[in-house]
């Protein structure tokens, strides 16, 4: 215990759960695309708070709403309703195959009450033997213990006791294994429709489909799991509907709040009818500041010449990294969609995307990995093109500096 509260990035070392490794530097401010860190040095963000700050940073349409709702109301509890939560519902249900939703806080709260309402809906209409969950390797769902174990990354689910049984993991991809394992045991199916998580991988459409009809077959419930991909991250408001499959369920978070916690289950009328009154619920999901900030998101973000914007920018951005590919040689594969890009190295850059993210931090870029072999970008949706450019221009110099330093080591 101490009583001096100066605080430094060492700081971070001495009085936080170590379950973090953040950069060197603390990040103090931001506007739009740029931030500033206590320096005062600035950055370019392509990270977007990992693709949470789809609007950037300090949009005045949502400081406008966080001043006016902040000084209304911020909390009231789930023993009543409000306004900012029942147009949030409305306007997410005009824009989708839904007609419910339930509000929480994250996406891996979303995703515990999605899992929930399928295990709910498989018991009440077959019994308790329908209760298989299936799941794909390299997946990622959140960090509760039932989200993380339906997550297909055993590292971060070992070492916490009995895992909750049901749940098996297919490869990605794979329509083959899923026809092989789905059946009258399943209860559902969760799927991202592009993994960001485990190295932005875009589903084939085939499989998706395929999974959509395999559902359909055995009784079992399809759930997107957009948390990264939806609210505009793929140039569309979310991924499903450029892929021809409509999902039973689908949990929505990180964009949807820019950056004010919130996440949401969207389902139709006779699913959301198994969760009754106490069977599921929350403190702070659907409180008004929230929900009222969510609302002009999303009405910001569903504006057809917005999302046009992503799928510009996703050229100029891919384009960008194709030119780095010509002069650098580091990548095998460019992918992804709208402002969820990954870029993959090759063979002989494999397990150095940390060296590249930590060099771009010293230039002045702020950037996102996927794994120890991909760069992921995830930047505002409203990018300026001159901030794409200049950051382009630092992320261009660290490469330089990483290379030249490797082939001197060599
Ligand atoms: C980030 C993420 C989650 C978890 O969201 P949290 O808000 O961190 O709980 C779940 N699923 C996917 C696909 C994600 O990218």
């Amino acid at each position: 215990m101490t009583n001096d509260l100066t605080v430094t990035r060492k700081t971070f070392d001495d009085v936080m759960v170590p379950v973090f490794a953040p950069a060197g530097f603390v990040p103090d401010r931001g506007e739009g695309s740029r931030v500033w860190d206590t320096e005062g040095r600035d950055y370019i963000d392509f990270a977007g708070g990992i693709a949470v700050t789809a609007l950037g940073h300090a949009h005045p349409e949502l400081l406008k709403v966080l001043h006016e709702q902040g000084s209304k109301l911020w909390h009231i509890g789930n023993g009543y309703t409000n306004e900012p939560v029942l147009r949030l519902a409305k306007r997410l249900e005009a824009l989708t195959f839904a007609d419910r939703a339930f509000f929480a806080n994250s996406g891996a709260e979303a995703n515990e009450a999605a899992l929930k309402l399928a295990r709910r809906v498989a018991f009440d209409r077959h019994g308790a033997q329908k209760d298989q969950i299936v799941s794909f390797t390299q997946s990622f769902h959140g960090r509760t213990f039932f989200t993380v174990s339906v997550g297909g990354q055993p590292k971060y689910s070992e070492g916490f006791g009995p895992v909750p049984a049901g749940i098996v993991h297919l490869p990605y991809n794979d329509l083959a294994a899923a026809k092989a394992t789905i059946g009258a045991q399943t209860c559902a199916v969760i799927v991202e429709p592009i993994q960001g998580e485990g190295g932005v991988i875009p589903a084939e459409p085939a499989f998706l489909a395929g999974l959509r009809a395999l559902c359909d077959q055995h009784g079992a419930l399809l759930i997107f799991d957009e948390v990264q991909t939806g609210v505009g991250r793929t140039g569309h408001f979310y991924a499903y509907q450029d892929t021809g499959v409509t999902p039973d369920i689908l949990t929505t978070a990180k964009a949807l709040g820019n950056g004010f916690p919130i996440g949401a289950m969207l389902t139709r009328n006779e699913l959301a009818a198994h969760f009754k009154v106490g069977v599921h619920g929350t403190t702070y999901g659907g409180n008004p500041l929230a929900a009222a900030i969510a609302d002009k998101v999303v009405e910001l973000i569903s504006d057809p010449q917005l999302l046009v914007g992503v799928r510009e920018r996703s050229e100029l951005l891919k384009a960008k990294l194709a030119g780095l590919n010509e002069r650098f040689g580091l990548f095998s594969d460019i992918r992804g969609k709208g402002l969820l890009i990954g870029a993959e190295l090759n063979e002989a850059w494999k397990g150095r995307a940390k060296d590249f993210l930590t060099a771009a931090a010293n230039h002045g870029a702020m950037m996102l990995i996927a794994g120890p072999d991909v760069l992921r970008f995830a930047p505002s949706l409203v990018m300026p093109v001159e901030d794409l450019n200049e950051g382009f221009r630092r992320i261009g110099e660290a490469i330089a500096e990483v290379v030249g330093a490797t082939a001197d080591a060599r």
